[in-house]
């Protein structure tokens, strides 16, 4: 038996900081978008019981160490599972970019793994699961537009997003999330994007609305240290774009664009400049639909 999955990268259209945990979690109210750009895992049963990982991907480890290993081990300890699994990943995903490349492969492999080895576990139960290896699979397990609070646990869908076209675009460069958290622990943070709002523009269809409302309370922090994400955010909003912005703790940029020509214009004005090797066209997707 052998099951391919999609594992869609997400956006953040909004990401806000409110607390920190005593156990050193931040407490985050976030709003998520899938978007159309996706790695690819088959998910082949063996009778050995081991877990194999092949993946040619610069930066992405294939031992125990990579997301989709550890949700394997996890489904065997948890449920005694005697099956094994030979896994495939076709990466696509910029890696370490905030785009939740390593959540959304987890995510992919609890729901594959659940029909593959027959465990009957609830979207729910996966979730609780799921949370203990990383606070952003609990999203990429439900997908689509949604607000995301607690530690990433707590997640309330909200209406798809009014439709729109995208350039995502990644510099070469290497953003630590850590370092990025322990910046915005050392200072008071400025001012809190407007989450409701945001939610508020998408339920009412309001593109504009929700573009003029997008904030990232990590992105001041991200861009003081590499400016070319600024760099990159000019030129795209130079380009036609509505809004750019940073998702996650970066360094991606994604901007939004009412108009599939101008999209394209975009993408061609990133190309020239050269600041973004990995770039990419995309529109929101919902993987549920
Ligand atoms: P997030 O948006 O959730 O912060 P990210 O997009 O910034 O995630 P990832 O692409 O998940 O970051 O990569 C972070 C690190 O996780 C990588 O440097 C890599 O070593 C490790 N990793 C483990 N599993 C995977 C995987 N399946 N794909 C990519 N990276 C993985």
């Amino acid at each position: 038996m052998e099951i391919t999955r999609k594992a869609y990268a997400k956006i953040n259209l909004g990401l806000d900081v409110t607390g920190k945990r005593d156990d050193g979690y931040h407490l985050v109210r976030m709003i998520m978008q899938n978007i159309d750009l996706y790695d690819t895992l088959t998910y082949k049963l063996n009778e050995s019981g081991e877990v194999n990982l092949s993946a040619s991907a610069e930066g992405v480890p294939t031992d125990d160490s990579n997301l989709i290993c550890k949700v394997a081990h996890q489904l065997q300890k948890e449920y005694g599972v005697t099956k094994g699994v030979d896994i495939t990943l076709e990466k696509r995903i910029p890696v370490a970019a905030g785009m939740a490349g390593g959540s959304t492969d987890g995510a992919a492999t609890y729901l594959a793994l659940n029909d593959l080895w027959d465990l009957g576990l609830t979207k729910e139960q996966l979730c609780k699961l799921a949370v203990k290896l990383g606070a952003d699979i609990p999203y990429c397990i439900i997908g689509g537009t949604a607000l995301s609070e607690g530690i990433g646990e707590v997640l309330t869908p909200i209406k798809e997003m009014p439709a729109c076209h995208l350039v995502i675009a990644k510099p070469a460069i290497a953003v630590s999330t850590g370092w990025v958290y322990t910046e915005l622990d050392s200072k008071d943070i400025p001012s809190h994007p407007d989450i409701d709002g945001i939610r508020d523009a998408i339920e009412g269809g309001d593109l504009k609305g929700m573009c003029d409302l997008i904030g990232n309370v990590l992105e001041d922090v991200t861009t003081s240290k590499y400016s070319i994400i600024k760099d990159i955010e000019k030129i795209l909003e130079d380009n036609g774009a509505i809004r750019a912005f940073m998702t996650g703790s970066g360094p991606t940029v994604f901007a939004i664009y009412d108009d599939k020509e101008k999209a394209q214009e975009g993408y061609r004005a990133v190309k020239e400049s050269g600041l973004a090797p990995e770039l990419f066209l995309s529109e929101p997707i919902d993987p549920n639909k």
